[in-house]
């Protein structure tokens, strides 16, 4: 999927020292927000446990955990996107069963914060007691859904949010309109998966320009009413205003203090906007943030929201006059 993002988190530098050291953990616990590549990551996770170099992706090993087919490396669900049961009752049978192939047997669990209770339960005893030479690699995009007692007997890592930056280069292949990954990339949280679900999303253009528009022509409390009732016919995509918003106050910010802008297009749309001093900018991007935080929660009012956003705006402009 990408060129080693995955391999420059501390996660993976903590499970690639824990085997140089000799000291694999019985089980690790992966959290990622990213639901759509967690299989992904759990094998390259596999390789750097299993493979002899840690992870090359050339071997033989490498490539039969990338086709699931290595026999000490199980991944579950088997089938669908829940895991099931019968899926926790086959690793507790299954990690009796010596290794085939080399030292040390893996069992990989995507989506594990899906896990029934009863069947965390179940898996617990081999938690406490697992049976030698056996690695269980738990991956969840959501601890809290886990019971406290599987939480506390796993080592717990964390892939982190990615950087738009980062995000950009490592999709730049497979999503080539380079404006359009951009702008996915700004408004998405940090996964791959949630930008490459943007970038093919036809909305979003429409989304940057009225964002842009209310950037660049907030100059009232009448662009207020205006701006609202455009932002109401957009109810359900505020989150994604938000985000654009906030990477353009970002850049704004970025080009004032001689920095450099991460969507040169974007910046190119909102340069000449007036009455933003650099306090001002400061002042709409902390205002932007909490409003997507209020966005998030499931009570938002959204008119509510969007002319206190609004409004926010222009008192910023106005307190932070040159
Ligand atoms: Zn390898």
């Amino acid at each position: 999927m990408e060129g080693g993002l995955i391999e420059r988190t501390n996660a993976y530098k903590i499970v690639a020292n824990d085997k140089k050291a000799g000291r694999l953990f019985h089980a690790y616990l992966l959290l990622d927000k990213d639901e759509k590549y967690l299989r992904s990551t759990l094998k390259r996770f596999a390789k750097l446990i299993l493979c002899e170099k840690g992870g090359c992706g050339e071997c033989r090993v490498c490539r039969l955990i990338e086709k699931e087919s290595y026999a000490d490396a199980v991944f579950f669900p088997k089938i669908g996107d829940k895991i099931l049961t019968e899926d926790v009752n086959a690793i507790i049978e299954d990690s009796f069963v010596k290794p085939l192939e080399g030292d040390k047997k893996l069992f990989a669990v995507s989506g594990a914060q899906n896990m029934p209770a009863a069947a965390q339960n179940k898996l617990l005893k081999t938690l406490e007691e697992p049976p030698q030479n056996v690695i269980l690699l738990l991956g969840a995009s959501n601890p809290y859904a886990l019971l406290p007692t599987v939480r506390s007997r796993v080592k717990t890592l964390e892939i982190p949010p990615f950087t738009d930056g980062e995000i950009v280069r490592a999709l730049e292949k497979t999503c080539p309109d380079k404006e359009k990954l951009a702008l996915a990339a700004a408004c998405g949280d940090g996964t791959l998966g949630r930008a490459e679900e943007l970038y093919g999303d036809e909305e979003l253009e429409k989304l940057f320009d009225l964002t842009a528009d209310i950037v660049v022509n907030m100059r009232s409390s009448r662009d207020v009413l205006k701006y609202s009732s455009l932002l109401m016919k957009n109810k359900e995509r505020m989150g994604d205003v938000f985000s654009i918003a906030s990477s353009l106050f970002r850049d704004m910010l970025a080009e004032k203090e001689g920095g450099r802008a991460i969507d040169p297009r974007a910046q190119e749309r909102v340069r000449g906007a007036e009455g933003y001093t650099a306090g001002a900018l400061v002042h709409a991007l902390e205002k932007t943030e909490e409003a997507q935080k209020r966005a998030a929660a499931f009570n938002a009012n959204e008119t509510m929201l969007a002319e206190w956003w609004l409004f926010a705006i222009l008192e910023g402009k106005h307190i932070w006059q040159k």
